[in-house]
């Protein structure tokens, strides 16, 4: 079934083994965000343990000893997306910081009036309201892509937005509530073939997708370490340094600066411009051990077994009579979204819950995408890599009990 020892990855995640109402654990979350294996772990406590210091402005043992581990991580990361330049990764507190640090520095100077941004109906609030926010200060206008009823953007009606007023294309890799893989590469092809730029949302993306932003040509790529079974509280800005040296800086203070005098400031070079104040260290350094553990694996594996996943899943759950899988696109992750005939998504969750299944249900912030599909929320079944086609099966007979409890 896949090259992977499943059960031995299982070991790798302490919390499997946890009991939820006298239940084994279920935890079908992953979208919202995935658990972390034992070399995460431990590089946390390690760092904590052994080197806690300072990064950068240190000479002492341990301050060199966190400033290489810390960069170390800077280094994986650009493995990890092929970026051509080390100082093109620049650590954020997530996905919605590095949206709002491109929208706030970027759009800030570059974007005028009646300038045009376009997004997509897929996008999560955090790939929507940063623009908004820029809409508002500066007077552009933003333009949203629709999608099909399977959940599908309409690439005609994109091609139909670009125009020499659109600036600025901001869209989502992978769709957190429905589980589109959109098809970047055509999208970010299109928008500079006008001279547009290109961010690329890749919070969901980045566990299950290799990433080469080279190959792509984004002008920035963002994501979360929490999804890719990092820590919370640390992502990733990806940007061509051309375009990341013009950008002015975001949040001032210690670190970002050159020198610093009550007339004026200059600024650090590349990537150090873009972060001020004493970064999130341990979360950087156990980041690397997180990527690493998703090299060892293999993405490609990774994919083909949650693939695996998301096929049994997708077969077994439109069996169940009244339920609808929402979001059938072409080429999906292991995302499932379905709701029930009068059945409450909330309803749905507090059920499964009970029976140690953790799915999520609501409108996953995506509340535009909700409103589009004509329904409140929906409850997602999400798939990494230690789930299990016996967990699957769990989760189908929680939902005839759902069914029988609630209709
Ligand atoms: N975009 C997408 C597609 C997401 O799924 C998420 C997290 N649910 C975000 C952005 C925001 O990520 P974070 O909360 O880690 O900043």
């Amino acid at each position: 079934m896949s090259v992977l020892d499943i059960n031995k990855i299982r070991r790798d995640f302490p919390i499997l083994d946890e009991k939820v109402n006298g239940r084994d654990l279920v935890y079908f979350d992953n979208a919202a965000t995935t658990q972390k294996p034992v070399k995460v772990l431990e590089a946390l406590s390690n760092y904590y343990g052994h080197y806690n210091a300072n990064i950068h402005r240190g000479i002492h043992y341990l301050a060199e000893k966190a400033t290489t581990a810390f960069e170390d991580s800077r280094t994986t990361i650009q493995k990890f997306m092929n970026a051509a330049h080390k100082e093109e990764i620049i650590f954020t507190y997530g996905t919605t910081d590095g949206i709002n640090l491109v929208a706030q520095t970027y759009g800030r100077k570059f974007l005028k009036e009646g300038d045009e941004i376009i997004i997509s109906t897929l996008e999560h609030h955090s790939n929507i309201v940063p623009w908004q926010m820029l809409c508002e200060e500066k007077g552009c206008i933003l333009k949203v892509i629709p999608i099909d009823d399977n959940g599908d953007l309409i690439l005609e009606e994109f091609d139909n937005l670009l125009t020499e007023k659109t600036k600025f294309v901001s869209v989502v890799h992978v769709s957190n509530a429905l589980g589109t893989i959109n098809p970047i590469k055509y999208i970010i092809d299109k928008a500079h073939a006008i001279g547009a730029k290109v961010l690329i949302d890749g919070a969901q993306a980045s566990s299950h997708i290799t990433i080469d932003v080279q190959e792509l040509d984004t002008d920035f790529y963002v994501f979360s370490a929490h999804k890719l079974f990092g820590p919370t509280g640390m992502g990733v800005l990806y940007g061509k340094s051309d375009i990341l040296n013009a950008m002015p800086p975001y949040r001032g203070g210690g670190e970002m600066i050159k020198e610093v005098s009550f007339e004026k400031t200059t600024y650090n070079e590349l990537p150090y411009k873009f972060e001020a104040g004493t970064p999130n260290i341990a979360d950087v350094v156990a980041v690397k051990y997180a990527i690493d553990y998703i090299n060892e694996l293999g993405k490609e594996n990774i994919a083909a077994y949650e693939d695996v996943l998301l096929k049994y899943a997708t077969e077994k759950l439109t069996e169940i009579e009244g339920l609808r899988i929402v979001g059938q696109a072409k080429q999906k992750v292991s995302v499932v979204s379905f709701v029930i005939d009068s059945v409450h998504p909330q309803d749905i969750g507090v059920i499964l819950d009970q029976q140690g299944i953790a799915v999520r249900t609501g409108h996953h912030c995506t509340q535009p995408l909700m409103k589009r599909l004509g329904i409140p929320g929906t409850s997602r079944a999400s798939f990494a890599v230690y789930n299990t086609t016996e967990e699957i099966d769990k989760l189908i007979m929680g939902i005839h009990k759902v069914k029988k409890m609630v209709l």
